[in-house]
């Protein structure tokens, strides 16, 4: 898909559509999963993607907007209650990754024992 293309992930951050927002920052957003596969599942995304429509088309200049992901995951998790016994982050990739919205993002699982492997 063409990096400028309007994704459901674009209208949540302009607030065009509504979304159960739990962490924001000046760099991102993080909203509850609407269809959530766990107690606690978060979905992390950057407000402006940069061309990141998904983890591979990452280059040197991502390098920074990655890291403030990584440590919003650790602030989010700080936050919830939830997730003090521990959580896990999923980036989906592309067809085989199982990835259906083309602006990068981090799915934040929790609430409960999570098995592994995942599917
Ligand atoms: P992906 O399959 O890794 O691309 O993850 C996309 C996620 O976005 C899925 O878990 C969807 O349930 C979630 N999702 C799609 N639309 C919305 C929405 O409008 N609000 C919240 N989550 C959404």
């Amino acid at each position: 898909m063409a990096d400028t293309e309007i994704t459901i992930f674009d209208k949540i951050v302009s607030k065009q559509i509504p979304a159960n927002i739990v962490y924001e920052d000046d760099l991102c957003l993080a909203f509850k999963d609407i269809n959530p596969q766990a107690p606690i599942h978060f979905v992390l995304i950057p407000k402006n993607r940069d061309g990141l429509t998904q983890l591979s088309k990452a280059e040197d200049r991502h390098k920074n907007l990655l890291g403030h992901l990584m440590v919003a995951v650790s602030k989010i998790a700080a936050q919830e209650p939830l997730l003090k016994d521990g959580f896990r982050i999923v980036v989906n990739d592309g067809l085989h990754g199982g990835q259906s919205v083309y602006h990068i993002h981090i799915h934040i699982f929790g609430g409960t024992q999570l098995t592994w492997p995942p599917g």
